[in-house]
């Protein structure tokens, strides 16, 4: 089965399986980008405008990272970008550790079918879960190589960019640590990548 296939089925599987915040959303948010990408990146969760589109980082905080991606001369179309909750919380609120557990499952699966070099997380609750028990304020932009599910993933700990909106000295952070991405991916990344998921 080919990385593509692979995702369309674990996306059938999620949307047949009883996950917590179904109820009260509107669409499942997947996930979205190049099934072959090195470099993954993974927020919180959806709100408004992926909720109403399926699509992750549609809104605002989207906007903003496709503009982050453009400094650096990346297109999102070439990574891959989740989340680790894949329903709306109501609200916005953060999502609760049951759900969070509900929903790595398949979160895990989606890492093990991407199968990248680098995992960016987006606030600290996609960190949380490869760098537990740390402030995002204390290790933002360091790259940390974690051994995740017996193989080496370099995750680089990021503000989300919903922060950046509210605060300009945290947005100069997460600029200056987007700037750093490529050299990171260089030295422990490699080749090219090729193909795209789409949300069909
Ligand atoms: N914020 C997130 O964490 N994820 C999205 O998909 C959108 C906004």
């Amino acid at each position: 089965m080919t990385k593509k296939e692979k995702l369309k089925k674990l996306k059938e599987k999620m949307l047949k399986a009883d996950l917590p915040l179904k109820k009260g959303a509107t669409t499942l948010v997947f996930g979205h980008g190049n099934e072959n990408a090195e470099m993954m990146f993974i927020g919180e969760g959806p709100g408004y405008w992926e909720d109403l589109k399926g699509l992750p980082f549609v809104g605002n905080a989207g906007v903003l990272l496709n503009k982050l991606l453009g400094l650096i001369g990346i297109k999102r179309e070439e990574v891959f970008i989740t989340n680790v909750v894949h329903y709306r919380p109501p609200n916005n609120r953060d999502p609760m550790p049951e759900e969070l557990e509900a929903f790595g499952e398949y979160l895990d699966e989606m890492i093990r079918i991407i199968d990248p070099k680098v995992i960016v997380t987006l606030g600290r609750f996609s960190m949380a879960k490869f760098i537990p028990g740390v402030y995002i304020s204390a290790v933002h932009g360091k790259p940390h190589q974690v051994k995740w599910d017996g193989k080496n993933i370099l995750v680089i700990p990021m503000y989300h960019p919903a922060a950046s909106l509210r605060n300009g000295q945290i947005l100069k952070k997460e600029k200056e640590d987007f700037m750093r991405l490529p050299k990171l991916l260089e030295e422990f990344g490699g080749t090219k990548q090729t193909s795209y998921y789409t949300n069909e």
